[in-house]
């Protein structure tokens, strides 16, 4: 058996119609047709080599909602015909401290879905059905496919940095992952300011559940709102004046880093210290929590506001991420 996708074959490059053969179906694994896939912007990162582990040709793909056609002998949690997710992580050693603690995610010998490994960019995908979640009924499957990836990702550091409904959440970057931020802090009962560099999205900002938006980029306004928050979520790549939002934080305030910086953050010492503030960064999240973030995104209506392409448009939607005009998330579906 053969799976079609499409795959950059060298770095940078336009992704182009390809096939490869997948390993026989292990014990655990689950073979899934997928109807959609979302674009997140670490696809964009892999296809450029931004992190130095890309391998060609290399089959994007990590928000992936589809049905299960076929499955290994160990699996019982999932039937044939149901609808399943799959996110960034494909698998983790299962026996480490950390697996055992259900935080696999952490797990030095975890591999992700499209690295190394054909992701979601296809008609089908195998995988470990460990790394496989149900998604509950009210979420319709276009809009669950981002929050297999975004929306894990900016849940799991609100409901695991002592996030407390009374906080004064900042969100930094209105894009796929901070536009699910947004509804995730409104919807745990805290007072969300969206910082953001495009000043139309002000009104759909407020839509999506921010009480207040600043220019993310507009010192004075930076300064004005000084001391005032209680958590930050970064949600962006680019390096913006991160010392500036540290004094955005009142104390014990933690700057949380989600979207992936390439430069140092803070160069000064006594902005921690005297404020008693943290720093730190958060990857995707564990299993646990992926199925938490899904329950809690169907009680509260979060739904990523998405832009549909056929897969064969693959290139139309990565051109229109690049360009920083997609408005929340691309999402791919098959079956044209
Ligand atoms: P995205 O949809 O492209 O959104 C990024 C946002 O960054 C944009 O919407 C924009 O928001 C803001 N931005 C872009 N250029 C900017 C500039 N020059 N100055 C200030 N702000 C700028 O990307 P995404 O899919 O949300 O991913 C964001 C980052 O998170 C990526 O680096 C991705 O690799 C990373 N990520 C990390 C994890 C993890 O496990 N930690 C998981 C998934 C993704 P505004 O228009 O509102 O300013
Ligand atoms: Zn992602």
């Amino acid at each position: 058996m053969s799976i079609n996708c499409y795959a950059a074959k060298n770095q940078s490059e336009t992704l182009t119609p390809y096939s490869y053969d997948p390993s026989a179906l292990g014990g655990w694994d689950i073979e899934v047709a997928i109807t959609h896939c979302g674009i997140c912007h670490s696809d964009l990162h892999l296809i450029d080599n931004d992190w130095g582990v890309s391998s060609y040709p290399l089959i994007p793909g990590h928000e992936i909602i589809g049905t299960v056609t076929a499955k290994g002998e160990h699996v019982e949690d999932f039937a044939v015909g149901e609808r399943v997710g799959i996110g960034w992580q494909r698998s983790s050693c299962q026996q480490c401290e950390w697996c055992h603690k259900g935080e696999e995610n952490l797990c030095a010998k975890q591999e992700a879905t499209c690295v190394g490994h054909a992701g979601g960019f296809a008609e089908k995908i195998r995988a470990d059905s460990r790394f496989a979640f149900s998604i509950p009924e009210d979420l319709p499957s276009e809009q669950a496919a981002p929050l297999l990836c975004g929306g894990a990702t900016v849940y799991s550091p609100l409901a695991t940095r002592g996030v407390k409904p009374t906080d004064r959440v900042g969100i930094v970057g209105i894009g796929g992952l901070g536009h699910l931020a947004v509804q995730f802090a409104h919807a745990f009962g805290c007072e969300v300011t969206a910082f953001s560099h495009s000043p139309d999205k002000e009104v759909e900002a407020k839509k999506l559940g921010a009480d207040h938006f600043i220019s993310s980029t507009d010192k004075a306004a930076l300064e004005k709102a000084a001391g005032s928050l209680d958590f930050i979520l970064v949600t962006i790549s680019a390096p913006l004046d991160w010392e500036v939002y540290l004094d955005l934080l009142r104390p014990y305030g933690m700057l949380c880093f989600v979207g992936a910086q390439e430069k140092p953050i803070c160069s000064s010492f006594m902005k921690l210290l005297e404020g008693r503030k943290a720093i730190c960064a958060s990857n995707i999240a564990s299993c646990p929590d992926m199925k938490d973030m899904l329950r809690f995104a169907a009680q509260h209506g979060i739904k990523a506001q998405i832009e549909l392409f056929p897969m064969s448009r693959v290139n139309d939607a990565i051109d229109k991420l690049r360009a920083g005009k997609i408005r929340y998330r691309a999402v791919l579906y098959t079956g044209e």
